[in-house]
Order: structure tokens, then C-alpha cells, then sequence
């Protein structure tokens, strides 16, 4: 067994398991500006819906005003041809008149009918508008909430990273160039992971069993191994047990 070949691959799989901590957070960091724009957005929804509401509310009650202002001018328009039923020189003029209050009569109750209708409306416009800013005021509480979570959760992770990052830089300057090279290379050849475990003759990452004879001289650690069927540099799992 070679000595420096084992402190090698030991070193090579912590610094594996720390590159791999570090794409892990870096990947959760990289997603919480959209977790937190979403809780926003979720937030944005009631909000408008609140508006909608509101101004279909208004909209109601200045129809209901319009009509009640509109009865009224009738109701005078009513007075007015009552008052002049009495100074009538002709039926034919006094039978206008009578049509006229009627018609305006007519109006008047269509206008109320419509009125009594809009009540109705106004009345569940009025509770809708109520339950939506209720919803809202909960919302804005459990967004603001989760969002605090993430912030607090995101600022640990930074913490962790950096300090993931100080130990990579610790364990890379510890590596001899020839080793950064090939950890570079298996590294990017093995799609971000560089360095596999091998477990009961398994390669832990590609999960191919390990020849035989490949096994024997992985065993050895007398040299630097390959999986042979990812490439990933290989190391006999027990070396980094407690590490
Ligand atoms: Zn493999």
C-alpha cells in the first residue's frame, strides 16, 4: 500500500463531499429569490382581487345613488303635473296629464324594482369585498412569515457555504497541481462528481460493479484507480470511514 496514494484519495473524497455540500447550497440559494418573489406574487393575487371587488362594489352603490336621485326627480315631476291638473282647460289636456303621471309612475316603480335588485347585489358585493381583505390580511401575515423563514434560512446556508468554501480553499492548496489536474478533469468528465465510493465491489456513484481484477488492485491502493465504466476516480469506501 502506498502511503501517499490512500492520503490522496482520502483527500480527494473530502474534498468531493465538500464540492458537493457546496453545490447543494448553492443550488438552494440560487432558488430562493423565486421562492420569495412567488410568496409575493401569491400575496399580489388577493390584492388585486380585492380591487376588483371593491370597484365593482363602488360602481354598485353610485348606480344605486343615480337611481335614488333619479326617483326623486320623478316623484317632483309627479307633483309638478299634479298641480297642474287643477288649472286644466280642456279634458283632452287633462287626459295628457293623467298619462303623463302615469307613464312617469311607471318609470318610477321600474326604477324601484331594478333598486331592490341592486340591494341584493350591493349586500353580497359588501360581503365579498369584506372576506377578500380578510383573506388578505392573513395572507400578507403567512407571506411575510415564510418569507422571514427563507431569509433566516438563507442567510444560515450563506453562513455554511462560506465556510464550506474557506475549508475547499484549505484542502485544494493541500493537494499537490498534479492532483488538482486529475480531480479537474474527473471532475468534469464525471459531470460535476469526480470521485466515487466503492462498496461491497460497487461503484457508489455509477453503481457498476467493480471487475474482479480491477477490485484486487483498487484494493492495493497501490496506485491511483478508475471506474472503468464512469471514470470517476475510484477509492475503497472504508479509507474515509471517521473522516
Ligand atoms: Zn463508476
Amino acid at each position: 500500500m502506498n502511503e501517499t496514494i490512500k492520503k490522496n484519495l482520502v483527500t480527494l473524497a473530502i474534498l468531493q463531499r465538500t464540492d458537493a455540500a457546496r453545490e447543494t447550497i448553492e443550488k438552494y440559494l440560487s432558488g430562493v429569490d423565486q421562492r420569495i418573489e412567488g410568496l409575493s406574487q401569491r400575496l399580489s393575487v388577493v390584492e388585486q382581487q380585492v380591487t376588483e371587488a371593491q370597484l365593482q362594489l363602488d360602481t354598485l352603490k353610485k348606480q344605486y345613488r343615480a337611481d335614488e336621485n333619479e326617483t326623486k326627480s320623478i316623484e317632483a315631476g309627479v307633483a309638478k303635473s299634479d298641480a297642474k291638473l287643477g288649472s286644466v282647460k280642456t279634458n283632452k289636456e287633462y287626459q295628457s296629464i293623467l298619462k303623463e303621471i302615469d307613464d312617469l309612475k311607471v318609470k318610477k316603480s321600474a326604477i324601484e324594482d331594478r333598486m331592490i335588485d341592486m340591494l341584493e347585489q350591493l349586500e353580497a358585493a359588501e360581503k365579498q369585498v369584506k372576506v377578500l381583505k380578510a383573506d388578505r390580511v392573513d395572507l400578507a401575515r403567512e407571506v411575510e412569515e415564510q418569507q422571514n423563514l427563507i431569509r433566516k434560512e438563507a442567510e444560515a446556508q450563506s453562513q455554511e457555504l462560506a465556510s464550506l468554501n474557506q475549508e475547499r480553499d484549505e484542502i485544494w492548496a493541500e493537494l499537490d497541481p498534479k492532483m488538482q489536474k486529475i480531480y479537474g478533469r474527473a471532475k468534469h468528465q464525471g459531470k460535476g462528481v469526480a470521485v466515487a465510493a466503492v462498496s461491497d465491489g460497487v461503484c457508489q456513484v455509477c453503481r457498476i460493479n467493480i471487475p474482479p481484477q480491477a477490485f484486487i488492485e483498487l484494493m492495493r491502493l497501490d496506485s491511483m484507480s478508475m471506474c472503468p465504466n464512469c471514470q470517476r476516480i475510484i477509492y475503497p469506501k472504508a479509507i474515509i470511514e471517521g473522516a
